[in-house]
């Protein structure tokens, strides 16, 4: 990649708020900077929405959700799949719009790229399956019928660790369903959804349908939207401690909610495994996106007669990652997405080290420009340790021993989250047990990598409520309505 690819990509890249179709500055004229994280540099600067454009917004989305609800499946299907090819044949931008604004290698973003437009292509598919159902009902004196309607405009926010498939797995579903949106990305990375809205716009998506108001204020841009009447939705990812904050103002309209929320993925290691494939599967479960996602595993319970040749296995792998600006060839660790993931790593292995962890590889920042953190390993982390408890969202794995089945199964569900689990053992009935006992939404069953479009993506406990992707994903957009009829021979 050059700087002239660079520029290129930012000059096509739109600025401004989409809200009624039309691009716009935001009411007060303010605008923000979007930095670089692998140089700290401005890449360029976004227009601010305040609370009368978010208002402006949700009247866009509410004037065009009536006719967007009566089109038909078909078209809003193609419209999903036009955005789907636009997407393919700008991919290389993308990608490189994603790494800029974000820090990931461009081989991950372009991964991102083909992961996160298949939402657009899986649900250009779903927009005209939906169905309802018609029954008699048991006295035989009536008939039911089912059937599925928008749950009309939506509120999106999405965080800035994913800045194409958060959009999409949102966006996708909404459309499909016939729901308008209003989107507020990420404020570290809200260039990559103006761009994909930009191509919603060629693949022929009515003005006001989809609008997009990036902002510095977010809680104050949220709260008049979510206190509109004429709001039915919210669609949050983004930190628990955040949502939780959402769902009690979401409260006040009784909106409907879809919460995805933050993680502490287990990855297990049973005696049994194949080591290899484990250690295959940590480096995608941890390192994928510089460990800044929240499918990333937290935790590293490995049982005590394997963990020494796991161990060294995954720090060999880890000593040979390149480190690099994400635009550079074969970078496979690029920045942190800034200072405050920068200390909230060094305190989390600081505190495991005082207590007793060994550092088998990294523990602390990299000197040179940018908000780099070397690949770290610690061994033997004591249970008391607050890496074990909290997010790291960083590239450090905690390696933990554990002795029983009994044991890694109360050490995994030992955690207010319950995202994703990943297990590696080559028993087949061991591997039935934990799909079982543990408290999870999704899981990796010798798999380091779980999130595809096709499947529902989501959490229990406080990792949040509803799945996106899937059969399932649409239904967060659709109410069902129940109608009662007399029987025709009556
Ligand atoms: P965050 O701080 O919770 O922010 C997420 C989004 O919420 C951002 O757009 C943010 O805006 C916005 N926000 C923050 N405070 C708000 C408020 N008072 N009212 C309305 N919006 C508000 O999370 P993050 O640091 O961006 O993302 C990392 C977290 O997301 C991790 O916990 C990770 O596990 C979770 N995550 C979950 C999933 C999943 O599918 N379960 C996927 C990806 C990430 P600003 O950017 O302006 O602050």
């Amino acid at each position: 990649m050059t700087a002239a690819d660079e520029a290129k990509v930012l000059a096509a890249t739109p600025t401004r708020l989409l809200i009624g179709g039309v691009w716009q500055d935001a009411a007060e004229g303010r605008k923000f900077d979007v930095l670089d994280p692998s140089t700290g540099s401005t890449l360029v600067a976004v227009a601010d929405a305040g609370p009368e454009d978010g208002i402006r917004a949700i009247d866009a989305a509410a004037a065009a959700q009536d006719a967007w609800a009566a089109t038909a499946p078909r078209k809003r299907s193609d419209i999903l799949r036009h955005a789907w090819e636009a997407v393919q044949e700008r991919r290389d931008d993308i990608a490189l719009l994603m790494t800029l604004e974000m820090g990931k290698p461009i081989a991950e973003s372009l991964g991102e790229v083909t992961y996160g437009s298949e939402f657009l292509r899986w649900f250009s598919e779903e927009a005209v399956r939906i169905t309802g159902r018609y029954g008699v009902n048991p006295e035989g004196t009536g008939r039911t019928i089912v059937s599925q309607h928008p749950v009309g405009p939506c509120y999106l926010i999405t965080p800035w660790n994913f800045p194409l498939a958060m959009a999409t797995r949102k966006i996708a579903p909404a459309l499909a369903a016939g729901c308008t949106v209003v989107i507020k990305p990420a404020e570290l990375t809200p260039l990559t959804t103006l761009y994909v809205a930009q191509l919603f716009q060629e693949a022929g998506l009515p003005d006001g349908v989809l609008n997009v108001v990036p902002t510095t204020k977010a809680g104050a841009l949220t709260e008049p939207i979510l206190n509109d009447r004429r709001l039915r939705k919210l669609s949050f990812t983004g930190s628990t401690a955040v949502g939780v904050k959402l769902l009690q103002q979401a409260a006040v309209n009784v909106l409907r909610t879809s919460m995805e929320l933050g993680g502490n993925a287990p990855f297990v290691v049973f005696e049994d495994a194949d080591i290899d494939a484990a250690v295959e599967g940590a480096m995608l479960a941890k390192f994928r996106n510089i460990g800044q996602a929240c499918t990333a595993s937290n935790r590293f319970l490995v049982q005590e007669s394997v963990a020494d040749e796991f161990a060294e296995k995954l720090t060999a792998r880890v000593s040979a990652l390149p480190i690099g600006r994400g635009t550079d060839d074969g970078v496979r660790i690029g920045p942190l997405i800034n200072e405050a993931a920068v200390k909230k790593a060094e305190d989390l292995v600081q505190d495991a080290v005082n207590r007793g962890a060994d550092v088998r590889i990294g523990g602390g920042p990299i000197d040179r420009p940018g908000t780099f953190y070397s690949p770290t390993v610690l061994d033997r982390v004591p249970a008391d340790s607050e890496i074990l408890r909290t997010e790291i969202f960083g590239p450090v794995v905690g390696i933990a021993r554990f002795a029983t089945e009994d044991d890694a199964v109360r050490l995994a569900n030992n955690t207010e989250y319950g995202l994703v689990s990943y297990v590696y053992t080559k028993d087949l009935a061991r591997g039935q047990r934990m799909i079982e006992r543990l408290e999870t939404g999704m899981m990796g069953l010798n798999a380091g990598v779980i999130s595809n479009a096709s499947a529902p993506f989501g959490g229990v406990k406080q990792s949040g409520i509803g799945r996106e992707g899937g059969f399932e994903g649409i239904h967060e957009y659709l109410s069902t309505k129940y109608t009662m009829t007399p029987s025709p021979f009556a």
